[in-house]
């Protein structure tokens, strides 16, 4: 059994031109044919270059691995149990459905409240996490269980002002804490902002502990989908160049005549955005929980 995937996927617009005759080890078309356009991964890439890996349309969708697992999820079945009870008392008029109770409590002090036992994890600077942030912090405030704000949000707003590289004013950021913390019940769940290496260094995480109230921070040391970071597409010269101004890899260099040049006459569309991978280190790690401690987060 062959897990290699097919050459060519709906997330990167590609196809193969054999569609039903296709070698599993490469995933190329059976016969690959001098003078086609080369509508695979392989042909795009040829031509295109890392641009064909890239998933799209980009801003609106969110990607998944088509990779067929020999293992999944689905393999598994809870069963339940025909004698007695657990979580509450054996006792039919009470071990009933709308009984169910899944509260809990996480945190070294047990002390951020669950009504649900889940978490979202971080949704950052993306259009997809932005044009939907009404639905998923109202939705996780009133449900009660925690949302994390993901990385790049400051810095990726224009309307952020930034001084002596240390981030002042974030109107999108503390837009997406104020309203998840607006419909918060009773104290149940969190609103949690989350750094990578560029939040770390223009002070993002300093910036919403003092200034907006957050108590809950996470340090993110990469991504388990990718040993990348963070890459967007940016579509205007002037925000290439502003994010290129405050710190990010921004490729080509949108500050370089050559590349404006060539933006300029439409040989590429988009620039790409790239956010470095941190390099965590023990002894970094507790200096910064520390540090971050001292200036006031609760839970980290
Ligand atoms: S470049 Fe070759 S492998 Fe790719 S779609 Fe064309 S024929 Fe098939």
């Amino acid at each position: 059994m062959s897990l290699t995937r097919l050459n060519r996927s709906a997330a990167t617009l590609s196809k193969n031109r054999t569609e039903d005759s296709i070698t599993p080890l490469s995933g190329m078309c059976v016969t690959c044919v001098d003078g086609c356009i080369g509508m695979c991964e392989v042909g795009k890439s040829a031509y295109r270059g890392p641009e064909a890996i890239y998933p799209q349309p980009f801003g609106i969708i969110t990607s998944a691995s088509e990779k067929d697992y020999p293992l999944d999820l689905s393999h598994f079945n809870i069963m339940g149990t025909a004698v007695g009870a657990k979580g509450i008392e054996a006792d039919s008029d009470k071990a009933i459905f709308p009984n169910v109770n899944i509260e809990t409590r996480i945190g070294r002090d047990k002390k951020i409240k669950l009504r649900v036992p889940w978490i979202i994890p971080g949704l950052g600077s993306t259009n997809v996490a932005k044009n939907n942030w009404d639905g998923l912090a109202i939705g996780a405030a009133i449900s009660g269980f925690p949302l994390t704000i993901g990385e790049n949000v400051a810095a990726m707003d224009p309307d952020s002002k930034i001084v002596n590289g240390k981030v002042k004013h974030a109107p999108d950021l503390e837009w997406r804490i104020k309203l998840y913390k607006k419909w918060q019940q009773n104290g149940y769940g969190d609103i949690i902002v989350q750094a990578n290496v560029e939040d770390t260094r223009l002070g993002v995480q300093e910036y919403a502990i003092s200034e907006l109230g957050v108590e809950t921070v996470e340090l993110k040391w990469g991504q388990g989908a990718k040993d990348i970071g963070g890459e967007v597409k940016i579509k205007n010269l002037e925000r290439a160049q502003l994010l290129k101004k405050r710190g990010y890899i921004v490729l080509p260099n949108p500050l370089e005549k050559e590349a404006i040049d060539a933006f300029k006459q439409g040989s590429f569309k988009e620039f790409e955005r790239h956010s470095r991978v941190g390099m965590v280190t023990e002894k970094d790690f507790m200096d910064r929980v520390k540090e971050l401690r001292d200036y006031g987060a609760k839970h980290i």
